[in-house]
């Protein structure tokens, strides 16, 4: 099957919708955003993986930002510089009125080559969705080259069409992350992030800075899933702070661990937490290796 793939962002002033209509398009089929930053141009919100299409939405500097000199912030270079780099854009405008923080960012597209789509949002609070009409030929004399598309993020209306003429426009090429389906390898992954992040809250700074954690089991006994995770230290001094006294803290942090493992994948789990001294194995590459840091 052909496939498509491709970087998208969405730009709009503040308030117009964006981060709804983002919310809404990763509601489902969501894949967290691995951690692979050589793989990847951009960093990412979310990557939404469907059939034939994957794609891949980027964060935009400012996007979140709410004040209203946020859109200054918001169209500086460093949103130009992700602009110009995505393989389509989403432009977000109210249904209403088109005003000077829209132009800023009208500016910003047209210096760009790729499709651009505006979603026209808000509609549901159009009483008479005719009175658009004007409007949106404005909006097109404006952005002769972009598709417009009235939605309304909050209430989903719309967005199937929207969502498909972003795909069609996307290159052909392959899949760059794994689909939605979460493997096993991704789990496992998912897993030793998890425990990365209880045993950071639990030592801060304090956190030996080339711990590696290795799944040594990860095994679906039908009614339990059961997990065996070694953490990898430098230094006998680190391997006993991570324990803790009377191995307090490791314990703390197995059940913290644990908690939200279980939440992920919905199952009872039984977490079993090692801390092991592996000394100098950041230069030795087979060690990396067998301790799947290629992997990362
Ligand atoms: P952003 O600043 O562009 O990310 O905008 P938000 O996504 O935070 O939305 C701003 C406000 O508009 C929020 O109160 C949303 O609930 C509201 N909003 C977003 N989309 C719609 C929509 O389609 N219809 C209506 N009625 N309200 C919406």
């Amino acid at each position: 099957m052909k496939t498509r793939c491709g970087y998208v962002a969405i730009v709009g002033r503040p308030n117009v919708g964006k981060s709804t209509l983002l919310n809404r398009l990763l509601s489902e089929k969501i894949s967290i955003t691995s951690k692979k930053p050589q793989t990847t141009r951009h960093h990412l919100l979310g990557i939404k993986t469907t059939a034939d299409a994957q794609v891949l939405y980027v964060d935009t500097p400012g996007m979140h930002e709410k004040t209203h000199r946020a859109i200054n912030r918001y169209m500086n270079r460093a949103a130009r510089t992700v602009l110009v780099d995505v393989d389509a854009i989403v432009m977000v405008v109210d249904r209403t009125e088109w005003n000077s923080d829209d132009e800023m960012v009208a500016t910003a597209i047209d210096s760009t080559r790729c499709p651009v789509f505006v979603a026209v949002n808000k509609v549901d609070l159009l009483k008479d969705k005719a009175s658009l009409l004007p409007y949106l030929q404005r909006i097109q004399k404006r952005l002769p080259d972009a598709e417009l598309v009235p939605v309304s993020a909050s209430k989903g209306d719309n967005l199937d069409a929207l969502e498909k003429l972003v795909n069609e426009s996307l290159p052909e090429g392959p899949f760059l992350f794994p689909d939605d389906q979460i493997t096993d390898r991704s789990e496992r992954f998912l897993v030793s992030e998890i425990v990365r992040e209880k045993m950071m809250r639990q030592l801060g700074d304090e956190l030996p800075y080339s711990l590696t954690i290795q799944i040594e089991r990860f095994e679906d006994s039908g009614k339990v899933i059961h997990i065996d995770a070694t953490t990898f230290v430098e230094r006998d001094g680190q391997k006993a702070i991570l324990i803790g006294k009377g191995g307090e803290r490791i314990k703390r942090i197995g059940a913290d661990a644990r908690a939200d493992i279980e939440r992920m994948l919905d199952r009872q789990v039984m977490l079993r937490l090692w801390v092991k001294v592996k000394s100098g194995w950041s230069d030795d590459d087979r060690a990396l290796k067998s301790l799947g840091y290629d992997d990362v």
